[in-house]
């Protein structure tokens, strides 16, 4: 059941509160954890973050800031065989990139030796037992949703029994899957989390922090909201998918009935709906398979939806910010339609990036009546309407380079831009007029000729003649020659996961998504743009310079082109 992204969001300031405002609200007013907030981002260290991981710390981290509030960061490490240290730098790294830092930096697994007392507290109060069906017995056991489900045979060893098997457990004294610890709740549950779910499994691996000490690990229903309270959580944010645990995280928590474990309140679990986003997939398994099988060139590959890919596109954080805000916190799962997140990073970059200018596949030009040798230094602002972004010099001379696709020999009805005979104005310098075409010997348009008007050196013509089109170009003796990387969708399926039965959905990855041009002219200022430096070049869309830009041998990736087909569609009315 997805619902469409409406598109008529309010703006940030008039907006109503979303429910989790009001619920925070609501327990400001009436003192519930003593006018305190705290939040916690949860990430299993088992991948990158992606944009709806984005979200979620936006969420998290946003109602915190709004509310005077705390977060933690909490690697949710349970898993042991998953998790790995490069993942948790990386995860640290890009919070802190969105803009946002932590109260506390904490582990599920430093949690290893409370969850366990309170395991045995559970144990010994009669409320937990140890299991010896195996895997499929305990679901064969569990029923489902039609069908009840039956008490294991074990259900009702005694409490010392279990005690003592736990502690073997705890100790090492059994292989892995001989036998686990379960809740004692209901097998009768309608909700089947509720049908005496598993605490604690068996498993006899090394853990990236604590190393060999735990041969067992507790389970998340189990493990995440004790974490929650031993760090007095005050309202625990997760998606949707966790609603029918909720009974469960509430259940464990409230066996501590004196009170000798946990302070009171209890953090209250609240769910809002999982981000989606169209042409791309989500999971980190999914992203990790594209990582692995070499689809892409790793997880910050500028086309992953990852934050560190999004971040080498040239996504700024706050274009990020931005877009989680328009998604909105909703009770329902939702597509999110790329073209707004798109939108959002243009937006932001229209206001913030420099101009430039940069040609992406040359044609030379070549002006006969301006002299060998003869530059032209023109000072060019780098934003129209930002002075605060400065002005730079742009070498204007005899030999230029223009973008082959700005010349048409034979052009169709309305071209502006040029053709024989026809005048066109070169942005920030002056009026040409093209007098002679040459061409290879496959008869392709290798040179053109042109003559200039120096009158209209600055802007137009003193006739007044009318000039339609505008190109963009570069000095070829000023310019530096880049590899400029084009990206596109990463699917060309809306939704890649929709595939019939038996089909692959790798067979929606789309083969164009990475153009590579290794013969771009970029204007001299930006021979030294550092790596993550943004611009737009003229009328080809935003730009940022990449990590594998070397000074002499700059490489800039498209973030987006300029055209809005979003903001189009909102102003129709139909997105
Ligand atoms: P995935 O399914 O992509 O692997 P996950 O839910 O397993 O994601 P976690 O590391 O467990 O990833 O998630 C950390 C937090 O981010 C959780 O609170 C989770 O609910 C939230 N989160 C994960 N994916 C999304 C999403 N698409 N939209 C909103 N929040 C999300
Ligand atoms: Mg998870």
């Amino acid at each position: 059941m997805k619902a469409a992204m409406t598109t008529d969001t309010p703006a940030p300031e008039s907006r109503s509160l979303n429910f989790i405002e009001e619920i925070m609200e609501a327990d400001l007013a009436d003192g519930k954890h003593g006018g305190r907030i705290c939040t916690r981002f949860p990430p299993e260290p088992n991948g990158y973050l992606h944009i709806g991981h984005a979200k979620s710390i936006c969420i998290n981290f946003g109602l915190a800031r709004k509310y005077g509030g705390s977060t933690n960061l909490r690697f949710d490490d349970t898993n042991p065989t998953k998790e790995e240290v490069e993942y948790v730098d990386s995860i640290r790294d890009d919070v802190r990139w969105l803009g946002f830092d932590w109260a506390g930096e904490h582990y599920a697994s430093d949690y290893f030796q409370f969850l366990y007392d309170y395991a045995e507290h559970l144990v010994q109060t009669g409320r937990a037992y140890v299991c010896d069906l195996d895997d499929e017995a305990i679901r064969d056991y569990r029923g489902n949703f039609f069908k009840a489900g039956r008490n294991s045979p074990y259900r009702d060893r005694g409490v010392e029994e279990n005690l003592q098997l736990f502690r073997a457990m705890r100790a090492g004294a059994f292989e892995d899957g001989a036998r686990v610890l379960r809740a004692k709740i209901d097998m009768q549950s309608p909700n089947m989390n509720m049908r005496d779910p598993l605490m604690y499994r068996i498993r006899r691996v090394h853990h990236h922090r604590t190393g060999h000490a735990w041969p067992i690990y507790p389970m998340y229903d189990y493990a995440h909201g004790v974490s929650d309270a031993i760090e007095r959580v005050t309202h625990s944010i997760c998606t949707l998918e966790f609603e029918d645990h909720r009974p469960l995280y509430d259940w464990f928590l409230e066996q501590d009935t004196d009170g000798r474990f946990f302070q009171r309140p209890l953090p209250r679990q609240i769910e809002f709906a999982r981000l989606n986003l169209t042409y791309t997939v989500m999971s980190k398994r999914r992203l990790l398979e594209l990582v692995k099988e070499g689809h892409v060139q790793g997880w910050d590959d500028p086309r992953m939806p990852t934050i560190t890919g999004l971040r080498r596109r040239g996504y700024t954080p706050e274009s990020i910010r931005a877009f989680a805000d328009k998604v909105g916190v909703a009770k329902r799962d939702m597509v999110a339609d790329v073209g707004l997140l798109e939108h959002c990073v243009r937006e932001d970059l229209a206001a913030k990036a420099r101009r430039a200018m940069a040609v992406l596949r040359p044609l030379k030009l070549v002006i006969e009546n301006l002299a060998e040798g003869e530059v032209h230094w023109l000072d060019v602002a780098n934003h129209p309407e930002d002075a605060a972004l400065g002005r730079r010099k742009v070498p204007f001379s005899r030999e230029l380079f223009i973008e082959r696709e700005d010349f048409q020999e034979v052009p169709p009805k309305k071209w502006f831009r040029l053709a024989p005979g026809a005048e066109v104005r070169l942005k920030n310098a002056c009026l040409v007029r093209c007098t002679q075409v040459i061409k290879d010997a496959a008869g392709e348009p290798v040179e053109l000729r042109c003559t200039w008007d120096p009158a209209s050196l600055g802007g137009d013509a003193p006739d007044g003649r009318k000039v339609k089109g505008t190109l963009h170009w570069v000095s070829a003796a000023h310019a530096v020659q880049a590899e400029v990387r084009l990206y596109d969708r990463l699917f060309t399926a809306k939704d890649p996961m929709d595939v019939p039965e038996g089909s692959d959905w790798r067979g929606g990855i789309n083969p164009g998504s990475c153009e590579v041009l290794s013969g771009a002219w970029l204007e001299p200022a930006l021979a030294g743009a550092k790596a993550s430096e943004r611009f737009q070049f003229e009328r080809l869309g935003y730009f940022v310079a990449d990590l594998d830009s070397r000074p002499g041998a700059p490489v800039f990736n498209r973030t987006v082109g300029l055209k809005d087909s979003w903001a189009k569609l909102e102003t129709q009315g139909n997105g």
